[in-house]
């Protein structure tokens, strides 16, 4: 090595900067519109041909540029859009760095034809690769075309390390898609080999979303909003029961530019805990909108990377508006039951005493008296914890304040609930199974244990492997509320249950739970005692076909109402759906 040091000449330090700035067809792609969006176009044609590697053509109807900028926009570090290192600190523009055409210029053959409003005619530039420039006047409109054939033809390496035709252009389309959600007063078209592709109207971004997604997901959106000022964040989030494994739609923006964070998408993620299953993503777009002192957009040359000044705040912010959001559109919490008079549920059903302390206790000695209600029926509701009051019989029959039926089973399986606004329809064991898990989650995070002595312990026989689980988990079963004890031969005797364990099914509840925890095989791993109390939830929950009466129903609501995440089971299924008025009408034809 004692060859001197030399600088490099520009075409070929431009040729190594582009292999940062133009990875591949999108990346010119998204370069350009930003260079157009910064022009303040108002429509944007891109058109491709064979995924972009044979040609990109951008058409703007911008600012334009005259023909001394539209000499120099070529050279490297040409920039119009900072002229000092205090510009540098608050970038609101897309583009800042000066190298997108620099590259482009560098690995393919570029044409460009631009005028801005004060030139009669416009300027023709010519690039073939290398650092000679061809400049011409010609007649033209105002906005800028710039179009780039064979991308990577002098680069054959970086040529042979694209993709397939169709991953290419995949990509193309998912930039066109961003720039389109990130602004949606601007018209796009895309053509794709001489075929429109896309084509989104200038609109609002309600519109565009439904444009791009379709009137069905938008449908299922909710519409989020946070300010903290002088930071904010708009946009939209799926509902937790949309969510989906795989690939899924998320979208930042910061500032109108698109950004990768796994930082916020984590926060996103933290608003949905327990929500979602684990291993399933929700959709969300969210822009946010802060002040540009305050973040670093200068991180990576293709300017998708940020750094925030205060990361954990801006994290805070996406987990708390998440969360408000989803708590807003929680549909229990939000119903307003239909009432009559002065009825006041909270105190018409007080909250049911004591539960039981001491379970089967009337097993072997349970007479049935005609006319009286027998103690495993009036058991049968502890599970669900009834909340009762004096008018209601042990059996949990009305006798007089509930003359009606507001809440209607269907078969067995669904509660249909009138509301102010609609109906509301339940799915009655996810809806328990929702209850149970808090319940006993709760139990996990506070340690209280919570267990009935059973007066007839029950014997249950495992396989050693089984018998091996169990003691593994021995400490997280006591907290669920089985009080185990081990009888030799991989026997276990259970002595207390959880109250939630409906009489006479201790040992088969034990033994479903232990099943089910083992086939419960997650994606994702889960803590064991959250995945123990999934299982439990789901084998103590009233099952559907349970046919159940007004004051079982009632209680099953009111205590849903008063659980943290009403609208999704444990598994991630909707628990409730509601059919609106308006909706009804809407069906029905009605204007009114
Ligand atoms: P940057 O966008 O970082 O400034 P570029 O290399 O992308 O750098 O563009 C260089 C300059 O060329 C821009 O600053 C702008 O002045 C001008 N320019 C590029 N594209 C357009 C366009 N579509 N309309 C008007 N001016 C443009
Ligand atoms: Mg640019």
């Amino acid at each position: 090595m004692n060859r001197a040091i030399k600088i490099l000449p520009e075409h070929l330090a431009n040729k190594i900067a582009a292999g940062e700035v133009i990875q591949r067809p999108a990346s010119a792609v998204k370069e350009l519109i930003e260079n157009s969006l910064d022009a303040n176009a108002n429509s944007i044609q891109i058109i491709i041909q064979n995924g972009g590697v044979d040609l990109i053509k951008v058409v703007d109807n911008g600012i334009g540029m005259s023909s001394e900028d539209a000499k120099v926009a070529f050279h490297r570090h040409a920039t119009s859009k900072i002229e000092t290192y205090e510009d540098l600190e608050s970038i609101r523009t897309l583009g800042f760095r000066g190298e997108a055409l620099a590259s482009i210029a560098a690995v393919s053959q570029v044409e460009m034809r631009t005028r801005d409003k004060k030139s009669e005619l416009g300027t023709k530039v010519r690039i073939n690769g290398d650092d000679k420039i061809e400049i011409t006047q010609d007649a033209s409109p105002i906005g800028t075309t710039i179009s780039m054939r064979n991308l990577f033809f002098n680069t054959p390496a970086r040529r042979h390390f694209l993709k397939s035709i169709s991953t290419e252009y995949r990509h193309v389309y998912e930039v066109i898609q961003r720039c389109a959600i990130s602004k949606p007063d601007v018209e796009f078209q895309f053509y794709s080999d001489e075929e429109l592709i896309l084509h989104y109207y200038s609109s609002n971004i309600e519109n565009r979303i439904k444009d791009i997604f379709g009137k069905s997901l938008t449908s299922t959106l909710l519409p989020l909003e946070g300010v903290d000022e002088p930071v904010s964040i708009t946009g939209f989030i799926g509902q937790p029961q949309f969510a989906r494994r795989g690939k899924v739609e998320q979208f930042i923006f910061l500032n109108n530019r698109f950004i990768v964070s796994k930082n916020l998408n984590h926060a996103v993620y933290q608003g949905y805990e327990h929500l979602i299953e684990k291993g399933a993503f929700p959709f969300f777009i969210l822009f946010l909108t802060i002040d540009p002192k305050k973040v670093d957009v200068n991180v990576h040359p293709s300017k998708m990377e940020v750094k925030f000044d205060d990361e954990s705040s801006i994290y805070k912010m996406f987990l708390t508006v998440v969360r408000s959001t989803l708590k807003k559109y929680n549909l229990i919490p939000q119903i307003k039951l239909e009432s009559r008079g002065n009825e006041n549920p909270v105190e018409t059903f007080r909250l049911s005493s004591q539960p039981v302390s001491m379970r089967n206790y009337s097993k072997e000695t349970e007479e049935l008296t005609p006319g009286k209600p027998s103690e495993k029926a009036i058991q049968h509701f502890q599970h669900l914890y009834i909340q009762r009051d004096d008018n209601v019989d042990r059996t949990g029959q009305t006798v007089h304040s509930i003359t009606d039926t507001k809440y209607q089973q269907l078969r067995n399986k669904y509660i249909i609930v009138r509301a102010e606004d609609g109906l509301l329809i339940i799915d009655q064991h996810a809806a328990h199974e929702r209850i149970i898990f808090e319940k006993v989650k709760s139990r996990f995070i506070n340690n209280e244990k919570n267990s009935q002595q059973l007066l007839f312990p029950v014997t249950v026989q495992l396989t050693p492997a089984d018998s091996l689980l169990v003691k593994e988990m021995f400490s997280d079963f006591e907290l669920l509320g089985f009080s185990l004890k081990y009888f030799g031969n991989n026997t276990v005797i259970i002595d207390g249950v959880p109250p939630e364990i409906k009489p006479g099914m201790e040992g088969t509840i034990f033994e479903d739970v232990l099943s089910l925890y083992k086939d419960d095989k997650q994606d994702v791993p889960m803590k064991p005692s959250e995945r123990l109390a999934k299982s439990f939830a789901c084998k103590a929950a009233i099952k559907a076909g349970d046919p159940l009466n007004q004051t079982e129903m009632k209680s099953l609501i009111d205590q849903l109402s008063y659980a943290e995440i009403p609208n999704v089971c444990p598994h991630g299924r909707p628990v409730s759906m509601k059919l609106t008025i308006e909706e009804l009408d809407k069906r029905f034809g009605r204007t009114s």
